[in-house]
């Protein structure tokens, strides 16, 4: 993996690992939040500044917003200076963005870019990791649009992803670098058994972090205690239930046995 494609894998395993706000809701709380987003929406558009409002209603719906906002700049850098995408963006620009203008205009992007890019990889992992196919025509599914896309499914199959087909080039859609990542073999992403975030892995790397590491050694050893302790209380009882019956034999062989 080159120093590029690690930047952008340790990317998208932190936007892999922020949680959506729907996660855990029940049909009825979605279908409110739902509501209240659009509605939300709505009232954003004919806000007095539409672009900003409408930022900040996108965030709020990919739980962007959560975060802090230096942490959330960080990740807005990173996607602009990573990504292919923006990058062709800028060289093909016609007239060419001025070296002036690149710092908002790289702003502006990310801000537009990243809740929806968070929200289908954070979706995309969801799915890879329970098993489950991930539809590549709903992953690259332009954001307003109905227009056609590949019909092409990755499957993570034994800790090995399964595909076909071409998607997009990564400079041609927003998602072509992720799925470029997520086809380097081997898999490059885990997802820690301790804390459920995704990482980049390193060798045979199971967690993600010291901590966690720590953490789930200890689990485990304590699963193993567990269970030794179990085992010796049964065999205890075994021992105790045969001592009983021996006894209880022993009694009645002597009340059965003539009195001299
Ligand atoms: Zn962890």
């Amino acid at each position: 993996m080159s120093e590029r494609e690690r930047a952008l894998a340790r990317l998208f395993a932190r936007l892999g690992s922020i949680p959506l706000p729907t996660e855990g809701m029940t049909a009825a709380e979605l279908a409110a939040f739902h509501r209240d987003i659009n509605r939300e929406r709505v009232h954003a558009a004919k806000h007095a500044h539409p672009d900003h409002a409408l930022v900040v209603v996108e965030r709020r719906a990919s739980g962007l917003e959560r975060l802090a906002e230096r942490d959330r700049a960080k990740l807005e850098r990173d996607l602009v200076r990573l990504s292919s995408f923006a990058q062709h963006l800028v060289k093909s620009a016609d007239p060419p963005i001025s070296p002036a203008d690149l710092r908002r205009w790289s702003r502006m992007l990310a801000e537009d870019q990243l809740p929806w890019i968070h929200e289908r990889v954070r979706r995309c992992f969801i799915d890879l990791f329970s098993g489950s196919p991930v539809d590549l025509r709903r992953l690259l599914e332009p954001r307003r649009s109905t227009r056609e896309q590949p019909t092409t499914r990755l499957w993570l199959i034994d800790g090995e992803l399964k595909e076909m087909l071409e998607g997009a080039a990564p400079h041609e859609h927003p998602l072509g670098d992720f799925l470029s990542i997520l086809r380097l073999r081997p898999f490059p992403f885990g997802r820690c058994p301790v804390c459920s975030n995704v990482y980049v892995r390193v060798r045979r790397q199971r967690y993600c972090s010291l901590q966690c590491t720590s953490r789930g050694v200890e689990a485990a050893r304590k699963g193993k205690r567990r269970e030794y302790m179990r085992e010796l209380m049964r065999k205890r009882r075994e021992r105790d239930r045969l001592l009983k019956l021996k006894s209880l034999r022993a009694a009645r062989s002597q009340r059965g046995s003539p009195i001299a």
